[in-house]
């Protein structure tokens, strides 16, 4: 026995219709920043439900959405590329939301204007804030953004995620593959072991000798048991996991000699996913909303800055209490958070909020396990109320249930966020 723990052994484009002087006029205006699944929801359920008495600008860069949310199935080869895409068409011509696809790089929360990259600047009575996330620079030695082509990080899905299975398929016979995993707070805890058991699907059928690292900073991780027990039943022998008590929080890389330094030990190595601590989209830091950690601190109850009660942070960015940063959460956060807006610039009524969350991962072909739970808001936090789990040993047919489950969640959610 080394001085790891062998797992497997032992466990439309804008058009520009808000620059238009006529639209608007008189209207609330509400700007929402970032069109991924917080805030392209948030966008489309003021504009639907306030009926076209609220003025929704939306600024998000890219013209096409690839969600995280299943990226790992397509590495698993169990999903396209294409099909984690997703456009903004039906944003602007179904629900008449002002689609500005540009960055956002300055907010004057005096002034109450956004500033474009791009030159233009939106004025706002609401704005909602949610940009995902940014890397901690600093927090895996050896590794920063420059590197990022060289030792993925696949955590904004997108080209990332591509690159990955591009080296996952060109690595040689029996070559080892790693992952170094992120420190709590991240986005979707029970991620990266996905990723894992669906790298080592592939890499089963494709180059079975060879071996998975998971360096790991973290002395626990999601659904461990169950992801532990698949590991050992569909992949024996393949999956090695350093925690923090031999040395899984002292790790340097080197992407020059693909070289993970382990508390002083030197591990050669053919693919190195790198997966850096987080902060909220670096939008939240320039708003000057953010606490020491990175994060932003919302109310609950409507999803408000506690800084400022004008800007409404959703999702990853969000420092809400017991909610997982997932695409389920940044989606029911975003429901509450629109309802609030319209109560504050409509004064439509507004009811307590309630938020849910599942996070399925699956394992192997039909082998889908989940966990979740629901949340009211309290003055503290979004408090749990009651979870469900997955178990060790349920039948293969339950397992089966579990991923058709997830398959509809995905098509469900891409519909209520995109519409
Ligand atoms: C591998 C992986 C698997 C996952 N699997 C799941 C899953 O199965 N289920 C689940 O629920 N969640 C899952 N997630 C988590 C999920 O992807 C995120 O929690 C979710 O996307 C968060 O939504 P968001 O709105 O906060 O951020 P995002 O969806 O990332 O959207 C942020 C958007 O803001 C834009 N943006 C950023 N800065 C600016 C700016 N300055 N100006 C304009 N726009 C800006 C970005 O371009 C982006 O489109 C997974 C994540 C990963 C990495």
């Amino acid at each position: 026995m080394t001085r790891r723990r062998f797992l497997a052994s032992t466990a439309a484009a804008s058009t520009a219709l808000w620059a238009s002087p006529l639209l608007g006029q008189g209207r609330p205006r509400v700007v929402v920043i970032g069109g991924g699944a917080g805030g392209a929801t948030a966008a489309r359920y003021i504009a639907k439900d306030s009926k076209g008495a609220i003025d929704v600008t939306l600024v998000e860069p890219t013209r096409r959405y690839y969600s995280c949310f299943f990226s790992n199935l397509y590495l698993g080869g169990f999903r396209e590329f294409e099909s984690l895409g997703h456009t903004y068409g039906t944003l602007a011509a179904a629900y008449g939301i002002n689609v500005v696809h540009d960055w956002a790089v300055s907010v004057d929360r005096d002034k109450k204007t956004v500033g474009l990259a791009g030159g233009g600047s939106l004025a706002y009575d609401r704005l909602v804030l949610s940009p995902g996330i940014d890397f901690r620079p600093g927090s895996v030695r050896g590794w920063d953004l420059s590197q990022q082509n060289r030792m993925p990080h696949a955590y904004k899905a997108g080209s990332q995620t591509q690159l990955l299975k591009a080296q996952v398929a060109a690595m040689r016979q029996g070559g080892v593959y790693c992952m170094v995993a992120p420190p709590n707070p991240f986005r979707c805890p029970p991620g990266p072991y996905e990723r894992i058991s669906m790298v080592a699907h592939t890499l089963k059928q494709s180059n079975p000798t060879a071996k998975i690292l998971i360096v790991d900073p973290k002395a626990k991780f999601s659904k461990q048991g169950l992801f532990e027990d698949g590991w050992q039943r569909l992949y024996p022998g393949m999956i090695e996991r350093v925690g923090p008590d031999f040395g899984g929080d002292k790790v340097e890389v080197r992407p020059g000699s693909m070289e993970v330094v382990i508390d002083g030990e030197v591990n050669k190595v053919d693919v190195c996913n790198v997966i850096p601590a987080q902060q909220a989209g670096s939008i939240a830091a320039t708003a000057g909303i953010t606490n020491k950690a990175g994060w932003v601190p919302v109310v609950p109850h409507t999803m408000q800055s506690r800084a400022d009660g004008n800007i409404h942070v959703l999702g990853d960015a969000s420092q809400q209490g017991d909610m997982p940063k997932s695409g389920f959460s940044a989606n029911s956060q975003a429901k509450v958070c629109a309802m609030a807006v319209r109560g504050a610039l409509t004064s439509s009524k507004v009811f307590p909020a309630r938020f849910s969350n599942t996070c399925w991962s699956l394992i192997g072909t039909d082998d889908g396990v989940k966990v979740g739970a629901s949340y009211k808001a309290t003055d503290e936090k979004i408090a749990k109320t009651d979870g469900f789990i997955s178990k060790t040993g349920e039948s293969a047919e339950q397992r089966k249930a579990t991923y058709e489950e997830s398959i509809g969640w995905y098509a469900g959610i891409s519909k209520d966020i995109f519409g």
